[in-house]
């Protein structure tokens, strides 16, 4: 039955959709291979992609020891010239990073290459992808946790000049992954995919409320994608700490869904909302302090409790007034990532005076309130979730204070152009007031 549900989900892969919001959807990837020993599907998989023969596989030591080094002797005994590229640890016991640095590196070590392949979890398939989309190669992934929802997105959020920032890249043609990698990866990196899962709720409402305010595109399709099988995971999440089979595989699709629904819409906006700000923010604040982050998906757990809880606060109030707020960035706090943040913010400006006149017409509130109702999950409902699969829910979880957290929660609407619940929080006077209160309360 739930296996079934999961086949459903999966058929979307591949398929040309004629949707109602006016697009022809061209699904990527165009295939998901899930099965036990996946790898030795590759040389039909790259051989599918291009009639080349040169194919340049990214991995760090961990996925190498994983899956990575199987895979490049598997491609090499069938023909394939394989250039494996180990990229570093920027230190002894951190983890790669997706910046500029790290992509300015790698272009210089390939030449030559037919095909991409990338054998990680976030890091490895955002660089394959940005790479892939600069050398204009087809591009595969073999996934090595359900870590998080950038799988098969066309878009990788990158740190450029010390900001987060999206970049244009290429989404996968196909992701294989096996049920036993999965199971194995370090739970941190699977509780990180649950987290960044959970998100969805909110940055749907989110992107509904962009579309209400400002007539943005919106696809309701691509919004609904994971519908069938989030119970499989939400609904009894010890199984995703338990590793049970189902709870994992519906994880893993329901990530990858969730990047379908960000090709899609040509946007991450149907993944990434004011939860995403508050743990891009962490991570901007990290490169300011030095202090060490969490990974991507754990900090967007928590960043989604303090956004449902903002949405719960919101909706509650009956005839709220609106205002814009001061309008400006916080240089003291950005110091010297200021200016960069400040052409981040500029274009917001005039959304947040559009949004106050909007919202002051006749019965514009009552209408929001009902469009972004039913997308909403009670910040109980995910906080609840994140607590007995073992993820983090807890500000110490992701080795931050809550002042810290408070920090973060204050700044994040001043990264991005995008609106989200936490300038909408500012509008109705919400935050900063109440800011200091809302982290006290869940963390
Ligand atoms: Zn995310
Ligand atoms: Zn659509």
């Amino acid at each position: 039955m739930n296996g079934s549900r999961i086949t459903n989900v999966g058929a979307i892969y591949g398929q040309t959709i004629e949707c109602d919001c006016g697009k022809v959807h061209h699904i990527e990837p165009r295939q998901v291979i899930y099965r036990d020993a996946a790898w030795t599907r590759l040389p039909v998989v790259l051989s599918e992609c291009t009639t080349g023969r040169r194919a340049v596989l990214l991995m760090d030591s961990r996925t190498r020891r994983v899956a990575g080094k199987a895979a490049a002797d598997l491609l090499r005994g069938a023909d394939w010239e394989v250039c494996d590229v180990l990229v570093p640890d920027p230190a002894a016991g951190a983890w790669p990073v997706c910046d500029d640095h790290t992509h300015d590196w790698l272009l210089r070590r390939i030449e030559g290459a037919d095909v991409g392949l990338s054998i990680g979890s976030g890091v490895m398939s955002d660089l394959g992808k940005w790479i892939a989309f600069d050398l204009d190669l087809p591009f595969v992934c073999f996934a090595t946790a359900a870590s998080m929802n950038g799988y098969a997105s066309a878009n990788v959020a990158a740190t450029i000049n010390g900001v987060k920032t999206l970049v244009r890249a290429r989404s996968p043609r196909v992701v294989l992954s096996a049920p036993a990698v999965l199971r194995e990866a370090p739970y941190e990196l699977t509780s990180a995919g649950l987290g960044d899962i959970l998100a969805k709720s909110v940055s749907s409402a989110d992107w509904r409320m962009n579309h209400f305010l400002f007539g943005d595109y919106y696809c309701r399709r691509s919004v609904s994608l994971v519908a069938e099988i989030e119970p499989l995971y939400m609904d009894r999440p010890e199984s995703v700490r338990q590793r049970e089979p189902e709870a994992i595989a519906a994880l893993f699709h329901g990530l990858l869904l969730t990047g379908v629904a960000m090709t899609m819409a040509e946007t991450s906006a149907p993944a990434s909302g004011g939860e995403h700000l508050v743990s891009h923010t962490l991570d901007m604040m990290s490169s300011l302090d030095g202090t060490p982050h969490d990974l991507h998906g754990r900090q967007v757990g928590i960043g989604t409790v303090l956004a449902a809880e903002l949405y719960r606060r919101i909706i509650n109030l009956e005839s709220p007034e609106f205002a814009p707020p001061a309008m400006k960035i916080d240089r003291e706090f950005w110091g010297g990532l200021s200016d960069a943040v400040e052409s981040h913010y500029a274009p917001k400006r005039e959304r947040l005076r559009s949004a106050v006149e909007v919202l002051s017409r006749g019965n514009a509130w009552e209408r929001l309130r009902q469009e972004v109702e039913p997308l909403l999950r009670p910040p109980e409902r995910i906080h609840n979730c994140l607590k007995r699969a073992g993820a983090a829910y807890r500000a110490e979880d992701i080795g931050c204070s809550p002042e810290r957290l408070l920090r973060a929660f204050l700044h994040a609407h001043e990264i991005r152009s995008r609106f989200t619940v936490i300038d909408l929080a500012h509008l109705v006077g919400l935050l900063p007031q109440a800011g200091a209160e809302i982290i006290e309360t869940w963390f």
